[in-house]
């Protein structure tokens, strides 16, 4: 087994947390817990103008909601925090002011206004952009001439080596190499004082003493850049794994065309953390050397984790996956389980009930679900009191509303009669009772559907009826009596 690692997500809270977060979140997770590791959370708060409130709330809820959880982080805290990158303002300082103090950082000074003229010059000149580093080469006299005439503060910059390469070995790709003078001397502490993502998430990543990075592919074109920052404060880097994004089913990055992509959107449209954990686990992913097995607990998803079964190429999302692997995750709860996760969806659409009618109720459906919120609509009939359908409804396919109406009044005799109020019995009865009444059983079925649920397409009739009990059924059924005689007598006026 490989030895412990040290993990971490490190999100910038500027949106609602996406599924694609924690694709990568649950391979890190995952990682730790097969190590007997530590996996951290950490917040990279310091690009404050693309804060979203509530970012980081529904971040922990999510993981929370997941059935996971983090070691070191917000609200937990740890040996190494604080975890909010905004707490830790002066650290980034220091450590940028100590680049500048060994030659390799310098203060720049440049307006935005020199910077975007640069940057028309360098698209109309047809040369790729980037800083040219004027403010590099200032003599003493220079810098202190350019700081007077600054509006503000300078930013800093880090003096990239002007030759040679950075190679760093991808534990996914192989080994990665850049030339240095292609990179261009990136800022890493900002005007405002906040430093930017290459400087604190690295100090951090120091700091916190993480072991492994396993990131987005967006970031690898930054990693020689980081390997540089490494090289300059003299630190041992740590192993990188650059993660292929989530793919939505056409191949394109997945977006908001492809369904929801937050994660608590899942949460609230019904389906089960467990599904979606195990969905999220082994796309991009070979668990199963055949390929077969999809589903894994997540005791067996930590027994089976290894780096060296996630695919290079992007994971594919497929909603038409996740709800195949959502219904049978449903399928397989115990029924008081699955009454207790129904009972907020149900409350939510306005059928209140207390969990033991839900309870009865589960039989119906639980084949029948993809997600939870589906439970609603095929339930409703269960707790209102009045249908609402058509009269006509109740005249079978086929026979006259004379017919239907002995049928349907022999039914609501039995119903108030038969011993055992019970799926089986009610069933061989109606059976039996329209042969009697000379109708066919479906035929029968198919009034008494209409009468006890007012659909045509319901849970298991006999079943339904069992679950709502004799009162409720046998008010129903005559209640559908009395229409269809309402209907016979309009018809006989209409007639005269
Ligand atoms: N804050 C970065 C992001 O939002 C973290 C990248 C990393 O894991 O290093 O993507």
């Amino acid at each position: 087994m490989a030895s412990p690692v040290r993990v971490r997500i490190a999100p910038s809270p500027t949106g609602m947390p996406h599924v694609g977060l924690f694709h990568t979140f649950l391979y890190n997770w995952l990682y730790a817990r097969h190590t007997g590791g530590q996996f951290i959370v950490r917040i990279e708060d310091t690009d404050r103008a693309r804060l979203v409130e509530g970012a980081v709330e529904a971040l922990l809820e999510a993981i929370r909601w997941l059935g996971l959880d983090w070691d070191e982080g917000p609200e937990v805290g740890g040996p190494y925090g604080p975890y909010v990158q905004s707490e830790r303002l002066p650290l980034y300082r220091e450590h940028a002011e100590q680049l500048v103090a060994a030659g390799k950082a310098y203060y720049c000074y440049c307006s935005p206004e020199r910077l975007a003229a640069l940057r028309e010059q360098q698209e109309r000149a047809k040369v790729p952009p980037g800083y040219d580093r004027r403010c590099r080469y200032l003599s003493p006299a220079e810098r202190e001439a350019a700081a007077a005439a600054a509006g503000g503060p300078p930013v800093i910059r880090f003096a990239v080596p002007l030759e040679g390469e950075t190679t760093f070995y991808d534990l996914l790709r192989g080994p990665i190499t850049w030339e240095n003078r292609l990179l261009d001397d990136f800022v890493i502490l900002k005007s405002d004082g906040y430093p930017t993502y290459h400087l604190a998430h690295l100090v951090d990543d120091h700091y916190m003493r993480i072991t492994d990075v396993l990131r987005g592919d967006e970031w690898i074109s930054s990693t020689p850049r980081h390997l540089l920052l490494y090289q300059a404060f003299g630190w041992e880097p740590p192993r990188f794994c650059h993660l292929a994004p989530l793919l939505g089913p056409d191949g394109k990055k997945l977006s908001k065309r492809h369904g929801a992509t937050a994660l608590l959107d899942y949460r609230d449209a019904g389906y089960l953390p467990e599904a979606l954990v195990n969905y999220l686990a082994i796309i991009g992913t070979s668990y199963d050397p055949e390929g077969k097995r999809e589903i894994f607990s997540l005791p067996e998803l930590i027994a089976a984790f290894d780096l060296r079964h996630i695919n290079k190429a992007g994971a594919v999302f497929d909603l038409r996956k996740l709800d195949w692997m959502n219904g049978y995750y449903i399928r397989q709860l115990p029924q008081p389980d699955l009454a207790r996760r129904l009972l907020p969806f149900l409350e939510a659409a306005g059928l209140h009930a207390d969990l033991a009618y839900v309870e009865r109720l589960v039989p119906l459906v639980q084949e029948r679900l993809t997600k939870l919120a589906d439970a609603p609509a095929l339930l409703r009939f269960a707790f209102v009191d009045e249908l609402d359908y058509e009269a006509k409804n109740l005249i079978g396919k086929g026979l006259t509303a004379e017919a239907s109406r002995e049928a349907l009044a022999a039914a609501l005799e039995l119903l108030r009669t038969i011993p055992e109020f019970a799926d089986a019995p009610l069933e061989a009865a109606m059976r039996q009772l329209a042969d009697a009444v000379g109708v066919k059983s479906g035929q029968l079925f198919m009034i008494l559907r209409w009468a006890v649920t007012g659909t045509n397409v319901s849970p298991p009739l006999f079943a339904s009826m069992e679950a709502i009990g004799r009162e409720r059924t046998v008010a129903r059924v005559a209640v559908a009596l009395e229409r269809l005689d309402a209907l016979i007598a309009e018809r006989g006026r209409g007639a005269n």
